[in-house]
């Protein structure tokens, strides 16, 4: 069967756009054709039918003005999508109407505001080993280069928002990818077709997008980068210290960019160097158990860290503060540089109060500029830039002798254009229209030749109404209508009742049912009039609008600059309204290694709980008081939480912010690693045990002697001993050989020992109230080590039934009276091993026992392979049995039970 010409028209389309999804502009629908429609049928929920009768091409569409959703829908599954959309308008064309691929939007390059949320900085990123760059340039032999790939010595990176141009770059060592990858946490990964081997436990497949080896040109790279940003060379930029990989990787971005966004680029004017050693290490584990922008149950933002912290007033600040998150500060001055500025915009309310007030009024103008650049901004966007230009002034008095160096600097910089805005604000009307094609957003009074052609239109259709008013006197027909249609213009409309009064220069145009239409030769020459006045106002309106998309379009690089400013101030004012709202205070920071902290909070939990809810802890880790903290205590004591606290105070201390404490003396870190045991976080389908070595590992092999390591159950993935012998020497392992700070959470009860021959290890335990057998968490952190588990009442509370509590109650204290542990390892397992899935574990001060006559009973129970009920019944008589032999208290406590 041959193809019709549009189907051949669409083929066309399709191969011009890779692997994208190709939705195909027809008349009011897209449409999808062949494995496309069936994808999307599946991805979207569509319903999949057919073009032709014989079904051989599947299809699905939706209606056009829906595309915002379905795009949104598919490029969130992580596919790419090209839109097909009609390039003339199908009434005048001649035949087939032309088409044309607007764009390909991808998870990396979307722009539309519809699909980007607002304070959340959309990456796009690109990865190129070191030895696929080098490779090409040596021509090694196939085999050494191979192995090169195998044995990548480093990686170039660059990254980039599309939505506001703001382009970064990089060169680091393999080992620093995790931890770049989780800070940036891109929406999409550019990588060259032959890296086959990327570390894919880094990203998720629906995240990378493989390109040609040479679109990561390092020489193609330079070039492409020098004439986007209209420069000689890049020597400007500070690159040198970087692999040259990183301009292949930064070649490949824009080469990616200029491929999905068919439009102009303007927006991209700069590349800035990224140093990863000015940032605090926050590998992707630690990013995950800190739940600093996601929580870990939901997956959500809600909840998180940057949630619950956020009091930006406008979409920027929002999204700085994010980059702020990912990349806490490593230099004391540029620090203290944001304390002191947080800690004046905290002292002079009134100050913050108004600066907040000027920030309501901003919009986003790092997107709008993007638009602009583009070509896609409506009249709207640049009201908006004008509106957001006109807070300018108010701001920049505000600022005006502040005593904060930042707060001076942002003021200098702080760039008015008041010539842009002036012109803004006399050509456009306020509100302003979305949309162009209505014209009328130009006000009267910009352009005398617009005004001209306006009067005459308006002129021309006040003389048509005063013309039918003389012409139903003329005629005595009092129900004569001027109207107007596309086919011939004004016309006179007369009802059949008045044909006899009908004047002879009438000319006849139509016949309907119940009335006849004429035209007049004077009604023509005005209609002429009228017409051509309305289109060349429509034409000019048109013309200078885009002369003023221009003209925002030459001040990009200010404008940007603008832009970031309102975006510091945004994020700034809104820590020192967090540390007002939540009572925070100005940390001390120091460069030894030390952390100092009194009444701390955590900066979560304050929030969302109920005011004077959270119990507040400090923490003194040095040389003297001991650097590595091991706390005990029972589960939901709050064990956990204080160790979070501590890294999250510190975390916020080095972005700039106040810490919720009384009072903090924090010296800096270089790293922050959590890490949590396995059983503790939810399983990603990998090994749990194995997840939690390797991350463990990482830790031993990167942490210095500045960095912060937080240590929540490790050891928990496995067997009680095994647990026990890998915790114990990992403490050993970071007290002696790394000494950095350290907090270990733990109910390995034994380790609580090390404290004896370590002298920077001391013991923490959470306080617990006992009382009438009920246990009251105070979640109060004391010196010293927990010496129960009280494991027993967790499970009362959790509704574990009262037989099953006094039994292990009994046990317990049987067993722990009969001492020596090591030596019935045996009897240990063989109590616990069965009956218990793998991976729970039993609390060794619970379980962990003597050899005991009970034991060995249930050992010959096993072995006899008894029924259920059997077995019970044999325990109940085993139960009675040892009652007798016990003292008059159990005897009691034992009659209780029976009853
Ligand atoms: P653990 O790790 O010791 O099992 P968690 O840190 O998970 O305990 O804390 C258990 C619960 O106790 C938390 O969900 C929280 O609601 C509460 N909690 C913990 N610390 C505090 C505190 N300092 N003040 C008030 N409530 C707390
Ligand atoms: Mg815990």
């Amino acid at each position: 069967m041959s193809k019709t010409p549009m189907m051949r028209q669409y083929d066309e389309a399709k191969k011009a756009c890779g692997d994208a999804l190709l939705f195909f502009r027809m008349g009011d629908f897209y449409e999808l054709f062949h494995d496309d429609a069936k994808t999307a049928a599946s991805a979207l929920g569509l319903t999949l039918t057919s073009r032709d009768k014989s079904n051989t091409v599947p299809m699905c569409g939706f209606p056009y003005h829906q595309l915002d959703s379905y795009l949104g829908k598919l490029i969130k599954q992580g596919f790419r999508v090209a839109v097909c959309d009609q390039v003339e308008d199908p009434k005048t064309a001649k035949g087939l109407v032309k088409r044309e691929v607007s764009q390909i939007v991808s998870p990396g390059t979307v722009t539309d505001q519809a699909l980007l949320d607002p304070a959340v900085s959309n990456y796009l990123l690109a990865v190129l080993p070191q030895s696929i760059g080098k490779k090409k340039r040596r021509k090694q032999s196939d085999q050494d280069a191979a192995q090169a790939a195998a044995h990548p010595v480093g990686f170039g990176v660059a990254w980039a928002e599309i939505s506001t141009g703001r382009f970064y770059v990089t060169s680091i060592p393999t080992d620093q990818l995790a931890s770049l990858l989780a800070r940036l946490s891109a929406a999409e990964i550019l990588l060259p077709d032959s890296a086959t081997d990327f570390p894919t436990d880094l990203v998720s497949d629906s995240m990378l997008t493989f390109r040609p080896d040479w679109s990561f040109g390092v020489e193609a790279g330079k070039e492409n980068l020098a004439k986007q940003f209209s420069v000689a060379t890049l020597d400007g930029f500070g690159l040198a210290e970087f692999d040259e990989s990183a301009i292949g990787a930064a070649g490949a971005i824009l080469d990616y960019v200029k491929e999905t966004q068919k439009a102009s680029l303007g927006h991209f004017d700069r590349i800035q160097a990224f140093r990863q050693s000015q940032f605090v290490e926050i590998d992707s584990a630690t990013w995950r158990s800190l739940e600093i922008s996601q929580t870990i149950r939901s997956g959500q933002r809600e909840g998180s860290l940057f949630a619950v912290i956020d009091r930006s007033k406008t979409p920027m600040g929002s999204r700085l503060l994010g980059q702020w998150l990912t990349s806490p500060l490593t230099g004391l001055e540029q620090i203290q540089r944001r304390h002191d500025t947080v800690e004046e915009l905290v002292k002079e309310q009134k100050l913050r109060g108004e600066l907040q007030e000027f920030l309501k009024e901003v919009f986003d103008l790092q997107r709008l500029l993007a638009r602009v650049a583009s070509g896609r901004a409506s009249p709207r966007d640049l009201s908006c830039i004008s509106k957001t230009l006109a807070t300018l002034p108010s701001l920049k008095a505000k600022l005006t002798g502040r005593k904060s160096g930042w707060l001076q600097q942002l003021e200098a910089d702080l760039d008015l254009c008041a010539e842009l805005r002036g012109q803004l604000e006399r050509a456009l009307i306020d509100p302003c229209p979305a949309q162009t094609k209505d014209g009328g957003f130009i006000k009267e009074g910009y352009d005398k030749n617009l005004d001209q052609f306006r009067e005459l239109a308006t002129g021309g259709k006040q003389w048509i109404a005063q013309y039918q008013q003389r012409i139903c006197e003329e005629t005595g027909i009092p129900s004569l209508k001027v109207g107007f249609n596309k086919v011939f213009g004004y016309y006179l409309e007369v009802t059949h009742l008045h044909r006899d009064k009908i004047p002879a220069e009438f000319i006849r145009k139509q016949t309907l049912k119940n009335a006849e239409r004429f035209i007049t030769p004077e009604l023509k020459e005005y209609e002429e009039k009228v017409l051509s006045a309305d289109s060349q106002a429509n034409e000019l309106e048109m013309k200078l609008f885009d002369e003023l998309r221009q003209l925002v379009s030459a001040q990009t690089a200010r404008l940007k600059s603008n832009a970031e400013i309102i975006a510091c101030l945004d994020a700034v004012v809104g820590l020192a309204q967090l540390a007002v709202e939540q009572n925070y205070c100005r940390p001390e920071m120091v460069e030894e290694s030390t952390s100092e902290i009194v009444d701390g909070r955590h900066p979560v939990l304050d929030i969302v709980e109920p005011l004077g809810a959270f119990v507040p802890n400090g923490i003194s880790l040095q040389d003297e008081t001991g650097f590595l903290h091991l706390i005990t205590g029972p589960n939901m004591a709050g064990k956990s939480t204080y160790i979070r606290q501590v890294a999250l105070i510190t975390l916020l201390a080095q972005i700039g912010s106040f810490v919720p404490a009384k009072q903090a003396t924090l010296g800096l870190v270089d790293k922050i690693f959590a890490r949590v045991g396995a059983s503790d976080e939810l399983s990603r389908g990998q090994s749990t045990f194995m997840v939690e070595m390797t991350e463990t590992a990482r830790i031993l092999n990167t942490a210095t002697a500045k960095s912060l390591v937080i240590l929540d159950e490790i050891g928990r993935g496995t067997s009680t001993y095994d647990g026990v012998s890998l915790a114990w020497a990992i403490v050993e392992f970071l007290h002696d050989q790394i000494g950095c700070r350290t907090l270990f959470a733990t109910h390995y009860h034994e380790l609580t020992a090390l404290e004896k021959d370590f002298a920077g290890v001391a013991n923490y335990n959470v306080a617990i109230r006992e009382w009438d057998e009920k246990i009251v968490f105070l979640h109060k952190i004391v010196p010293g080590s927990a010496d129960k588990s009280y494991g027993i009442h967790v499970a009362k509370i959790a509704g574990v039934p009262n037989w099953v509590n006094q039994r292990a109650e009994q046990i317990l204290e049987k067993l722990e009276s009969s001492g020596d542990v090591e030596a019935n390892q045996d009897a240990i397992k063989s109590t616990t091993s069965r009956g218990v899935r793998s991976g729970d574990h039993i609390q060794l001060t619970m379980f962990g026992a003597a050899h005991h006559p009970l034991v060995d009973k249930i050992k010959a129970l096993d072995a006899n392979q008894m029924t259920p009920i059997k077995a019970l019944q044999t325990l109940h008589q085993w139960q009675s049995e040892l009652v007798e032999e016990t003292s008059d208290s159990e005897v009691d406590q034992a009659e209780q039970v029976k009853n």
